[in-house]
């Protein structure tokens, strides 16, 4: 399976039973698939979303919203939880505003589920871990 990495962009090629071993980045030496969120940049954004074999879920967040900082801990145990089956990545809108307008971001923190670079799911609105989790599961393999 093929695994972008969020630091350098490098494309890892990754055994699908080895996803939840801590795999590290073949350039850079930094992990691919850690159990926590990763954070995506304008320069990572796209590299990650259109070629990652796992699904992306991309929490679409900011600094001076409460709600987004309230479910904070929330998707981290959701990331933990999800670990294997999806990339759990955020997005800071504030510093990243083209991309949150190019994605046509209304209110946040919105949820954003891409596969092979093409978004099949989208919720607006804090939630707790294992909604996250029912949520997502039906999209992920
Ligand atoms: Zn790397």
């Amino acid at each position: 399976m093929e695994i972008v990495c969020v630091h350098c962009k490098s494309i890892n090629r990754v055994p699908a039973g080895r996803l939840q071993d801590g795999p590290v980045c073949g350039a850079c030496k930094q992990p691919i698939l850690p159990a926590e969120p990763v954070v995506l940049t304008a320069d990572s954004f796209d590299a990650v979303i259109a070629r990652n074999g796992l699904p992306v879920l991309v929490d679409f967040w900011a600094p001076w919203c409460g709600p987004c900082r309230s479910m904070a801990p929330m998707y981290a145990e959701a990331a933990r939880l999800l670990h294997g089956r999806a990339l759990l990545a955020k997005l800071d809108t504030e510093a990243q505003p083209a991309i949150a307008a190019r994605s046509g971001i209304r209110s946040i923190p919105t949820l954003a589920l891409f596969k092979a670079g093409h978004e099949v799911a989208r919720e607006a609105g804090a939630r707790p871990a294992q909604d996250i989790v029912r949520w997502a599961s039906p999209f992920l393999g």
